[in-house]
Parts: C-alpha cells; structure tokens; sequence
C-alpha cells in the first residue's frame, strides 16, 4: 500500500487504532484494513506517518470495539430559487429610484441579483463556487439583515471578465459602485466577514491581482489592517 492510499481520520471517521480524530490515517478500502496511528506504536514504522496496523486481515490482529458514528449532515440549504423569486418581483421602476438613491446603476445592482421580497431588498450571498447560500436583505431605511437560515456569503457579480485588479468590496452597494467605475468587484458580507469564502474565491479564480477595498469605519480600517484613511489598499 502506499501513503496515498490511506486518508486523515476526521471526527466522524476516528483512528481505530487510539480513537482520536486528528493526526493518524485509515486506508481508503471499506471497512478500512489498515491504519497508521500516530500514537500506538506498532512492529511497523511508517516513516513519519506513524505505525502501520493491520486492522482485521485475520480476525484477530486488531480486536477492539470500534465507535461507528455516522454523522448526519443536514445540506446547505439553497436559496437560489428564492433569489430569482425576488428578482422576478422587482420593477424597473422602483429600481431605478434605489439605484439613484445610493448613486449606482440599476445594470450594476442587476449583476449582483438584486430582487425585492415585498418589503426589502434582497442580494443573494454566494459561495466561492458561486452557490446561492443565503440572502441578504436591506430594508427601506437601510438596515442590513439576512433570511432565516442564511449563511454569509460574497457578492459575486454577473459577467466578470478577468479584468486585473479584481477589487474586493464590503457589502453590494460598495461592490456595485466598484462594478460602476468598471473594475470587477466581488463583495465580502462586512469588513471582517467572509475572509475564508475571499481567498476560496480567489484561489479558485485566480486574478492577476486583487486589491481590498476598505470602508473608511474603524471596522473596514482594521479589516483591511491598516490605518490609512481611504481608498485602495494591497492586502
Ligand atoms: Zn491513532
């Protein structure tokens, strides 16, 4: 067998071996037959990776009570359905009043999915792979909240073009601005939030360069790391 033939034991799947989560490795057959355990020593060195066990070739190498838990995973919930209900909902009109409002255009606030709920402003919240996971609502008055069971997410525009730099904005009114002055922009959910979905996205995407866009709140200032008052700052 080799090293790639073995996976990192996780909670739901423990090392057989010292029935810890982390470190030791399983091979990949089903029940495993073998596994290399970081911290019961074994006839069988496997270079770094630890102690090589047999697990039940015979029957009676390894005999122990192994704790099986099957984990239930409930799935994201996908709220891309409910995003293009609301973008059904929208009418030119209204829209071209908020657009004017906050200073954009309605063909930026389109590319982020805008939609309306009945009452507020919606912009669906993606994953790095570009999968609706939630939606963020704002209200008339401009407060910020998200759908019951939203999970935070980036703004991605439709219809980015690999241009250089792509420019990382809070929220999708700062994003849609940005998509304004023709930079591609992808927003992250608030100053702090989503740096993990950022740099997926990024590692996914790969652009030739990306530039943080910081709020000039305390909270955008210290997002971005730096005290600096305005504008563009290199991550
Ligand atoms: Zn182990």
């Amino acid at each position: 067998m080799l090293l790639d033939d073995f996976r990192r034991v996780t909670k739901a799947c423990r090392c057989p071996v010292c029935d810890h989560p982390d470190w030791c490795m399983v091979s990949k057959d089903d029940p495993p037959s073998r596994a290399i355990c970081q911290r019961v020593e074994s006839k069988h060195r496997w270079g770094d990776a630890g102690w090589l066990h047999v697990l039940h070739d015979d029957g009676r190498t390894w005999v122990r009570t192994r704790k099986i838990i099957i984990p239930v995973r409930r799935p994201l919930a996908d709220f891309s359905v409910y995003a293009a209900k609301c973008r059904d909902r929208v009418r030119p009109a209204q829209l071209e009043r908020f657009a004017g409002a906050l200073g954009v255009t309605t063909e930026s606030l389109e590319r982020l999915g805008i939609g309306w709920d009945g009452r507020n402003w919606s912009f669906p919240m993606s994953d790095a792979e570009g999968l609706v996971r939630g939606i963020r609502l704002r209200t008339r008055g401009g407060d910020k909240f998200a759908v019951t069971g939203s999970k935070q997410g980036l703004f991605i525009p439709g219809g980015l073009g690999n241009r250089n730099p792509l420019l990382i904005t809070e929220g999708p009114t700062d994003t849609a601005a940005a998509l304004d002055l023709r930079f591609d922009a992808v927003g992250r959910p608030s100053g702090r939030g989503g740096t993990h979905l950022v740099i997926e996205y990024v590692r996914r995407h790969k652009p030739g360069s990306v530039v943080g866009v910081a709020d000039t709140d305390a909270v955008g200032r210290a997002g971005q790391g730096s005290g600096r008052d305005h504008g563009l700052l290199l991550p």
